[in-house]
C-alpha cells in the first residue's frame, strides 16, 4: 500500500460540488487532492439541465430586475419546499447563491439569453431568478474547467482520476484519510488529509439503496449518472454516519429505455407541467382511473399523486383530435412521430382504433378505461373536471396512450449534516473534519418535499465554495488541526 503526503483538503468527487469546492480551496492556497472515479471531471454537469436560482445577481440587474432579494428567494423556496429541509443549509445556500452566480458570470458563463426567467417546469418563483446556460450543465463546466486546469498545472490540485473511494480512515471521530483504488491497475493508495469533503453525488443509479431509502419495491427508471452509486454515503455509514430518509419525489416527462427499463431514455422528454403546456390528455393509472386534475398548476400535487400509483406509472390518453391540435406532449414530436412510435412497439406510445384495444395494448385495465372515458365524454360541456374548464372529449379514433413512469433525477435522502456541513453520526455528534456537499447531503436538505427550481445545482456549487472558505478560515484561526497525520 502506498502512502502519500498529507493534504489540506481531500475532495472525493469531481462533479458539481467537488469542482466548485476544490477550485475555491486551491484559489485560497490550500493543497488539495481530488479523487474521481471517472477519467474525466464534471460528474452530473455532463447531464443536468443546470438550472440555478439566485436573487440580487449582476445578471438580474443587467436585465432590469431590481425588485428581488435574498429574503424573497428564501421565503419562496421555503413555501415550495414545504417541509423536510435543513433550515440552516437552505438559508446558507440561498444567501450564497448570488455570489456564486456572479462568480460564474465573472468567469464568462454563457447565460441563455432568456434568463433569468420564471421557470414553470417546477412550482414557479415569484420573480425571474432562474438561470441556465446555453449548453445546460456543460456551460457550468466550461467556465470552471480552465480554473481546474490551472490549479492542476501549478500543483495546487493533485487529481486522482480513475480512482475510486474505498474507505474513510477514522479514529475517535476524526477522519485521518481515505483509501482509494486505481481502477485500472488495482493499486491501493492511502491519502492523508486535514479535512475531507464527500462530494460523490446521489445514489440514483443504485437500485438497492434507492429501494431501501424510498421504501418502494419497484425501482423507477433513472436519469442519474451511472456513477451515482452512493459511494460517499456508504463510506460514511461505515464510520457511524447516518442517512436521513426523505420523501423521494419522482419526475414526470421522462421515459424508460426500451431495452433497459432501469434507465431513462435521454433523447425524449414530455411536458406534463400544466404551466408549460395546456394538457389535452386525461391521465389514468393501471386501473384505467383518473387520479389527479391534469390541469392543476401546482406541479408538486401531480408529483405526490404519482407516488400513490402502482409502480408510479400512468398513461396519458387522448384521441386523434387532441393529437392534431395544440402543442405536442412529447417535445418536438409531430403526429407522424406518435404513429411511428406506436407501430414500432416502443413501450411508450400505444395506438388503437378502440378504447378497449388501446387498454389491452398498453396494459391498462380495459373496463376501467372504458368507464373512465365514457364518464369523461359525458361530462364534457356539463361538469368542469378540469380547473381550466377546457375539457376535450376522447372520441375520435385512433386513440393514443403515452406510458409514463416517474423517473429518478436526484435522490432526496442523504447524509445527516450539521449547519457547518459536518457529517453527523447516528448519535448526533459531528465527525470533526468530515464534510459533505452536493447531492450526497440529500436533495431534501435544500429542496424539502418538492422540486424547488435550481435547488440542487445551486447549493452544490454555493455550499461547495462555502465549505472551502470555511475550512481555510478554520486553518487560519488555528482550529481544525487534526494533529499528526503520519
Ligand atoms: C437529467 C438531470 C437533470 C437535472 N436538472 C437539474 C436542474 O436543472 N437544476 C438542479 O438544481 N438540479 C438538477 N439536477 C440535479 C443536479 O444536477 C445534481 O443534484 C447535482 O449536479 C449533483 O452534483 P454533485 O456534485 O452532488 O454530484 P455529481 O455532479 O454527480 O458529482 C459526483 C462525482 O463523484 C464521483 N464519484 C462517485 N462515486 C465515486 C467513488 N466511489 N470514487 C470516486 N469518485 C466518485 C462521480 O463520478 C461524480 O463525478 C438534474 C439531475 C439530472 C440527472
Amino acid at each position: 500500500m502506498n502512502k502519500r503526503e498529507p493534504f489540506d483538503l481531500i475532495v472525493v468527487g469531481a462533479g458539481t460540488a467537488g469542482l466548485s469546492c476544490s477550485v475555491t480551496a486551491a484559489g485560497l492556497g490550500l493543497k488539495v487532492a481530488v479523487i474521481e472515479q471517472m477519467r474525466e471531471i464534471g460528474g452530473t454537469l455532463h447531464r443536468t439541465s443546470g438550472f440555478m436560482s439566485a436573487a440580487g445577481t449582476r445578471r438580474q440587474r443587467s436585465q432590469g430586475i431590481t425588485d428581488d432579494s435574498v429574503e424573497l428567494h428564501l421565503s419562496d423556496t421555503l413555501n415550495i419546499a414545504r417541509r423536510g429541509f435543513n433550515p440552516a443549509l437552505i438559508e446558507r445556500a440561498v444567501r450564497s447563491a448570488p455570489e456564486t452566480l456572479d462568480w460564474l458570470d465573472g468567469l464568462g458563463f454563457r447565460f441563455h439569453p432568456d434568463t433569468p426567467a420564471i421557470y414553470y417546469g417546477h412550482e414557479p418563483f415569484s420573480v425571474p431568478r432562474t438561470y441556465w446556460g446555453e449548453a445546460a450543465g456543460e456551460s457550468i463546466l466550461e467556465v470552471i474547467k480552465p480554473l481546474w486546469d490551472r490549479f492542476v498545472a501549478d500543483g495546487s490540485i493533485i487529481p486522482y482520476l480513475g480512482h475510486s473511494l474505498g474507505e474513510l480512515d477514522a479514529i475517535a471521530g476524526t477522519v485521518r484519510g481515505v483509501t482509494v483504488a486505481d481502477m485500472k491497475s488495482g493499486e491501493i493508495v492511502h491519502l492523508t488529509g486535514r479535512s475531507i469533503v464527500l462530494a460523490t453525488g446521489g445514489f440514483g443509479s443504485n437500485p438497492k439503496m434507492y429501494s431501501k431509502y424510498s421504501s418502494r419495491s419497484a425501482t423507477p427508471p433513472s436519469a442519474a449518472m451511472p456513477g451515482s452509486q452512493g459511494a460517499g454515503h456508504l463510506a460514511a455509514l461505515a464510520i457511524g454516519a447516518e442517512i436521513r430518509p426523505a420523501k423521494e419525489i419522482l419526475r414526470t416527462g421522462r421515459f424508460a429505455l426500451k431495452n433497459d427499463p432501469t434507465r431513462v431514455d435521454l433523447t425524449i422528454q414530455a411536458d406534463f407541467d400544466a404551466l408549460l403546456r395546456d394538457p389535452r390528455e386525461i391521465w389514468v393509472n393501471r386501473q384505467g382511473r383518473r387520479f389527479v386534475d391534469e390541469t392543476c398548476h401546482v406541479n408538486t400535487e401531480h408529483e405526490y399523486a404519482l407516488l400513490e400509483q402502482e409502480d408510479q406509472t400512468f398513461w396519458a390518453v387522448f384521441d386523434q383530435t387532441a393529437l392534431l391540435g395544440g402543442k405536442s406532449l412529447i417535445r418536438g414530436w409531430t403526429p407522424e412521430d406518435y404513429a411511428a412510435a406506436a407501430k414500432s412497439d416502443s413501450h411508450t406510445v400505444y395506438s388503437a382504433d378502440s378504447i378497449a384495444s388501446l387498454a389491452d395494448a398498453a396494459g391498462i385495465h380495459s373496463l376501467g378505461l372504458i368507464e373512465t372515458v365514457d364518464e369523461w365524454n359525458d361530462s364534457v360541456g356539463k361538469r368542469q373536471l378540469w380547473r381550466n374548464g377546457a375539457q376535450m372529449s376522447v372520441q375520435t379514433s385512433p386513440y393514443y396512450a403515452v406510458r409514463c413512469q416517474g423517473a429518478i433525477l436526484t435522490t432526496f435522502s442523504g447524509l445527516w449534516l450539521d449547519e457547518s456541513q459536518r457529517v453527523l453520526t447516528s448519535s448526533g455528534k459531528p465527525l470533526s473534519n468530515l464534510y459533505a456537499a452536493g447531492e450526497v447531503m440529500g436533495a431534501a436538505a435544500c429542496s424539502g418535499e418538492a422540486w424547488v427550481g435550481g435547488m440542487c445545482v445551486t447549493p452544490a456549487l454555493a455550499l461547495g465554495r462555502n465549505l472551502a472558505r470555511d475550512i481555510d478560515q478554520l486553518y487560519r484561526s488555528g482550529e481544525g488541526r487534526v494533529g499528526s497525520l503520519s
